[in-house]
């Protein structure tokens, strides 16, 4: 048993309590009570927190990265999302299963310290190579839901270019089966879904456009079958909406919608170029929106309408995307971010996203994304203990304390995450990661990166005449 005490309670619950001198007493994983004041019989617990002074609260959840793109961060720049995808898929073909691995132990350390305690990662790899991330995400001890990228369709026929145009050698003959797919996520399900209570398993289309509609309906049954979610990119760019007109002469979510596909499984990414008609559907479907700021930003790929999805009830959650194009994993940059980006296109200043509003989105709502809601995203009698406690002293843009909430929300770096719990156990304490030596991953993902680096040279010049087909041929 284990107690933290007499710290400022956050609890991000939907009743948003803060209490100011609150304790947690956590046992086999779950918060057990949550009282006030002094806490008789310490003796009881195996460990005592003293969090005086500091803030107790829900641990971020980043609910849509992509690991293998940690160690090939910073590798381009400015480049719209539609070339910038021709570098990334050269560059995940040369990553074998232990570059996979310590990928995600890279992102989980950063996560870890940065008071994020639950991620989605939504990752293209061989079966060997999602099993490696999991296996990191198990080592670790943090919480993540993995939902394997999947396409059945050749990139170049996923873009709004006549098939008359693509040069015959940009065209690929080796897209996999939809049974293939399907196989490879029920395997992981059954070998992985709810493992350590901590991992999951979710189905993952790219995007619809990238895959055949076949697929997103065997997706759609499947989610339901296994009782999990279901995570896409959706009309990330301008360029996808052309898409979906050119694809299906239709709105991407109306032909969603039409194949029956539609639920409260989707998780619905970036969802920067939705119409309201569109939106409109996402809600009355109960989907989930995941906005990712700082990824559209640095891709300029746009700025999501959250103020309609606010409007229409919708349910937003954040991510950072890859760190290759969100530039980290930062959650407490991606609160900022969406806290103050779309005050601009609301003349109301009533209706503008609030400061509990936005830490929701990367607590509660995050949860809704693989159907965890009723476990975790809150500090509430019942749930994982996913908690994290943050100390002022060591980041001074929080003192004095005044609003810790707004301070959270537009001050906090991540400098002042101390202490990390997920599903009840420490896994960081005084600011160092408890189950996995961090030296051996840095020195590491140096090498690795360096090896990556050089087996893509052999993509280069290929990946370049892509590039100038498509600069001619979109831009
Ligand atoms: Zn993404």
């Amino acid at each position: 048993m284990l107690l933290i005490k007499n710290g400022w309670i956050i609890t991000c619950d939907n009743s948003k309590n803060e209490f100011k001198q609150g304790n947690l007493i956590i046992q086999d994983g779950v918060i057990r009570e949550i009282t006030m004041g002094e806490v008789s019989g310490q003796e009881r617990f195996d460990k005592v927190i003293d969090a005086a002074g500091k803030f107790v609260m829900p641990g971020l959840i980043n609910a849509h990265t992509h690991s293998y793109a940690n160690m090939v961060k910073a590798t381009t720049e400015n480049i719209p999302l539609e070339i910038w995808m021709l570098y990334i898929m050269a560059q995940g073909k040369c990553m074998d299963p232990e570059d996979v691995y310590y990928n995600a132990l890279l992102g989980s350390i950063e996560m870890i310290k940065t008071g994020t305690t639950s991620c989605v990662d939504h990752l293209a790899q061989s079966l060997e190579g999602l099993e490696a991330a999991l296996q990191a995400y198990y080592d670790i001890g943090m919480r993540a839901a993995l939902a394997p990228m999947i396409s059945d369709k050749s990139y170049f026929e996923t873009l709004p270019i006549k098939n008359s145009e693509i040069p015959e050698e940009f065209k690929e003959n080796t897209n996999p089966s939809v049974e293939s797919l399907m196989n490879t996520n029920i395997t992981l399900l059954n070998k992985w879904h709810g493992k350590g209570e901590r991992l999951g398993i979710m189905f993952g289309p790219s995007g619809p456009q990238r895959c055949s509609d076949e697929l997103l309906i065997q997706c759609s049954k499947l989610a339901e079958e296994y009782d999990t979610g279901i995570h896409s990119h959706i009309l990330e760019t301008k360029i996808q909406a052309d898409t979906a007109l050119h694809l299906y002469g239709k709105p991407m979510l109306i032909h969603l919608d039409e194949l029956g596909c539609l639920n409260e499984r989707w998780s619905l990414v970036h969802s920067v170029w939705l119409t309201r008609e569109e939106a409109e559907i996402a809600a009355h479907r109960g989907a989930v929106i995941v906005h990712n700021p700082a990824s559209n930003l640095i891709l300029g790929s746009g700025i999501a309408p959250v103020n309609m999805y606010r409007n229409l009830g919708l349910t937003v959650a954040l991510g950072t995307d890859g760190a290759n194009c969100g530039g980290n994993l930062n959650m407490f940059e991606a609160i900022k971010l969406a806290a103050m980006m779309h005050k601009f296109s609301e003349a109301n200043p009533e209706k503008w996203v609030t400061a509990k509003e936005a830490l929701k989105m990367a607590t509660l709502n995050g949860a809704k994304v693989s159907l965890q809601d009723k476990k975790i995203g809150s500090l509430e009698v019942g749930k994982r203990a996913d908690v994290v406690i943050l100390n002022p002293e060591k980041s001074p843009a929080l003192l004095p304390i005044q609003k810790p909430i707004w301070q959270i929300v537009y001050a906090e770096s991540g400098a002042a995450v101390e202490t990390v719990l997920i599903q009840g156990k420490v896994v960081l304490e005084d600011g160092k990661i408890l189950t996995i030596d961090e030296k051996k991953v840095y020195n590491e993902v140096n090498g690795r990166a360096d090896r990556i680096n050089e087996k893509f040279l052999s993509f280069q010049e290929n990946v370049k005449k892509q590039e100038s087909f498509l600069q001619k041929a979109l831009f």
